[in-house]
């Protein structure tokens, strides 16, 4: 089939294009620049294990150089004072750029990360919506105004933080990035953006899309480069107003202390262990369908995933059965082929990791229902694994996998399910599935989670807001408490 009657192919030679005309450098204050040190990294493509490009390897000295842009930008007439409906359309620019990339963006997350191109599209996708969103928030950064006995006025403003430094992981790289600028820009604030070595590339494009919208320079700055140099100079540094970090706890807990140098604004989005949690009275089907994709979508490299199914006894054996015969359909290869659902791991490093679960889980003693081959070609293939019969102490159930591996865990009752979905260290996500209305409400409020679903799992909206309770982060990000989050509030008052 040639490129252009096959829309995927076509995509994927596009965005070859791209990556392989070279240049892929920092961007500082409006300029692609190289690093100071003319340090390179290598960017590897996972499905196949080939070299894609070389990247600019930014470290502090870049870090000094962009924080003095950024806050160059910040201050600058062009974009302090800009009008809240300019700030409007200048992210509805950046949207409609967006929209107008999809398949390129795509394509390019595909190749980088590895994901499927069905999954890499509904996530730029999302990228556009999110733009619009906080596009509309511009105009309603709103302060307010404090009753007084009329001898005085007082009132409220909330205003920017400055200087964002923002460090992001690699799992679903175009959609952090864009969280992240779009949350940042909406409140009037500028950005260093430290993407993850392992996947950079579509910050690095997104980044040449906004340029094209007119941003005055210095207003986004991306620095490609590793976590212990620029993302530790970043958390650091003195002239950094706030760190929004996307990305393990453990590094979380780093970014907490690097960030005590100035006390600057944190805000954490961290892993999770997610209770999907399933009652005998639920419509079962839709339930297993939902519980398949949650854990093998993106190869199970997503921190909301649910990754723990509660299933209630009497159905334990029925449900498992049912996942692992669905599960079994995710087929792995080409993430550019149309019946490919699953793609590789990012790097084989996490490969190796999601393997040394998998042989946790069986010398454990639960039981696998499916997986557990090695993959034989080329790419950090690991194939959907399926555990039941696994209680909730053993590492499988309670550490963050980060790959396609489930644990089905039976429970008894309402009570237990809580007991046991509560029994972790994170609170990310977690879902209930039932038809009886009023358990599913009681089954929410007692689960200790930032984002909950009833009857579905997954979905998401940029309204609706999304962090962790426990040790799955600081703050959120999405709906409104992203704007406090952005934010400072500054109070006035006038003598009449
Ligand atoms: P990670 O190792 O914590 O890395 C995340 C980012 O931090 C990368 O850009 C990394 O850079 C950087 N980093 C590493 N060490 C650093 C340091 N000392 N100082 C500053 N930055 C540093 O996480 P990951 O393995 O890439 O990503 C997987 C984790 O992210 C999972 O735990 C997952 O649950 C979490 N996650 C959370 C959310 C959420 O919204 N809650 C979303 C997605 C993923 P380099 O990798 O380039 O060295
Ligand atoms: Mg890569």
């Amino acid at each position: 089939m040639t490129n252009s009657s096959n829309p995927a192919q076509a995509a994927r030679a596009k965005a070859l294009a791209w990556i392989l005309q070279g240049g892929k450098r920092l961007l500082i204050g409006g300029q692609w620049i190289e690093a100071a040190s003319g340090k390179t990294f290598e960017v590897i493509n996972p499905a196949t294990e080939e070299r894609l490009c070389h990247v600019a390897e930014a470290d502090s000295a870049d870090v000094d150089a962009a924080v003095i842009a950024a806050r160059k930008a910040f201050e600058a007439p062009s974009w302090a004072t800009l009008s809240p409906h300019a700030r409007t359309r200048a992210l509805l620019r950046i949207a409609d750029k967006i929209e107008q990339h999809i398949d390129e963006l795509a394509a390019i997350e595909s190749l980088d990360n590895g994901m499927p191109l069905w999954f890499a599209q509904g996530a730029v996708t999302a990228t556009v919506d999110i733009f619009r969103y906080y596009a509309g928030w511009c105009s309603k950064v709103l302060g307010t105004t404090i009753p007084s006995d009329g001898s005085t006025l007082i009132y409220t403003l909330r205003e920017p933080l400055g200087v964002c430094g923002q460090i992001i992981p690699w799992n679903v790289p175009i959609l952090m990035a864009s969280i992240k600028f779009a949350n940042a820009l909406c409140c009037g604030n500028t950005v260093i953006l430290k993407p993850a070595e392992l996947a950079c590339l579509t910050s690095i494009r997104l980044a040449e899309l906004i340029q094209e919208t007119d941003l005055p320079p210095g207003v986004i700055n991306v620095l490609p480069g590793f976590g212990a140099t620029a993302g530790a100079a970043l958390a650091q540094h003195l002239g950094v107003d706030k760190i929004a970090f996307t990305g393990s706890t453990a590094i979380g807990k780093q970014i907490v202390r690097d960030a005590t140098s100035n006390l600057k604004k944190v805000t954490l989005e961290l892993g999770g262990k997610a209770p999907n949690v399933v009652f005998a009275d639920a419509d079962i089907e839709k339930a297993v369908q939902s519980a398949v994709k949650t854990f093998c979508g993106n190869s199970g490299q997503v921190c909301s995933a649910g990754t723990r199914l509660f299933v209630q006894e009497s159905i334990h054996d029925q449900v498992s059965e049912r996942v692992a015969q669905l599960a079994a359909t995710w087929k792995a290869g080409d993430p550019f082929a149309a019946d490919t659902k699953l793609g590789p791991l990012i790097s084989a490093k996490q490969r190796e990791r999601v393997w040394s679960y998998i042989g946790a889980g069986q010398e454990g003693g639960a039981s696998l229902r499916l997986g557990g081959n090695a993959w034989s070609g080329a790419g950090y293939f690991v194939e959907p694994t399926v555990f039941d019969n696994v209680r909730n102490g053993m590492r499988i159930a309670q550490e963050e996998i980060f790959g396609p591996v489930l644990s089905i865990i039976p429970f008894k009752d309402e009570d237990d399910a809580v007991l046991q979905g509560n029994d972790t260290s994170y609170g990310l996500s977690a879902a209930v599935w039932t038809r009886d209305v009023s358990r599913a409400h009681k089954v929410v409020r007692a689960l200790k989670a930032g984002r909950l679903w009833i009857n579905t799992f997954g979905e998401s909206d940029p309204a609706m807001a999304f962090g962790g309770y426990k040790q799955s982060g600081w703050g959120r990000e999405f709906g409104q408490e992203s704007i406090e989050a952005y934010t400072q509030t500054k109070s006035i008052m006038v003598r009449m």
